[in-house]
């Protein structure tokens, strides 16, 4: 088994889950990445290829419970120190609650809310150290206090429930628990963010990678930004 401590980062073929592929094998650690079409995932395969002591690749579709077993089962045992469940989608462009089909909606929800927790129950097993540390990639626009101005809605009704279901869980897990964390990236340029992001998926990943490994034996459940700022709920 490896000394190194272990992250399994869901949602790794592009984006800030590419990156933070990238950052925590530069920082030492054994990473596996997932890509819901690993044949298509060239450049997780191309940073496999340059790291291919640190790095491995496995099948996931998060969306899809049978992808989550089959996952399981080949981890089987295996030591996780960090499970990042990254993995997410914006939902339709409209964003307009009048609009949405139910397939769209169930698509958004299933993705964003349900199938992140029905991870971290299948793997919670893995997160055996005292120290390991469950994460989940949720936004600033899943909390209600700071709603404001609306926008987003379908979106953020994700990640909102991602957010309750989220604490719903870590209150309901046996001791010792890992510590959790739902973590805001700030707005970054990716296929998601887009070009007019003001951030870019290098920076936010570094404070995020910083507070994962910051957080490691501190317990409880915080959201927090990519800078370690409280968000309220
Ligand atoms: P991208 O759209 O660039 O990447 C999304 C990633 O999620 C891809 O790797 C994609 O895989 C994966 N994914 C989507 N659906 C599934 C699925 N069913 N199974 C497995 N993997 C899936 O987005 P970002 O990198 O910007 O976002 C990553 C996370 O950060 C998301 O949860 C997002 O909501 C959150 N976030 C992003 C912000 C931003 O400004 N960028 C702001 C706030 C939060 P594939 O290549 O197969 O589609």
């Amino acid at each position: 088994m490896s000394e190194r401590p272990v992250v399994l980062v869901a949602g790794a073929s592009r984006g800030l889950g590419l990156e933070l592929v990238r950052q925590f094998a530069d920082r030492g650690w054994t990473v596996i990445g997932t890509a819901r079409d690993v044949t298509r995932a060239h450049e997780l395969i191309r940073l496999q290829g340059e790291r291919p002591d640190r790095i491995s690749i496995k099948a996931l579709d998060i969306a899809k419970p049978e992808s989550i077993a089959a996952l399981k089962a080949e981890l089987g045992g295996e030591r996780l120190d960090v499970l990042y469940v990254n993995a997410g989608i914006m939902g339709p462009s409209h964003h307009d609650p009048r609009r949405v089909t139910d397939a769209e909606f169930d698509e958004l929800m299933l993705t964003n809310a349900l199938a992140p927790i029905r991870l971290a129950a299948a793997l919670r097993g893995n997160l055996r150290d005292e120290k390991s540390v469950l994460v989940f990639m949720t936004s600033q626009l899943g909390s209600i206090a700071r709603n404001e101005g609306g926008g987003y809605d379908l979106y953020r009704a994700s990640k909102a429930a991602l957010n309750s279901l989220t604490r719903s869980f870590v209150a309901k897990l046996p001791s010792p628990r890992p510590t959790v964390l739902s973590l805001h990236p700030g707005w970054v340029k990716t296929d998601m963010g887009g070009t007019e992001a003001p951030l870019d998926a290098s920076t936010s990943v570094a404070g995020m990678v910083d507070i994962v490994e910051a957080a490691r034996g501190t317990g409880g459940h915080r959201f927090l930004d990519y800078q370690g700022k409280e968000i309220p709920w």
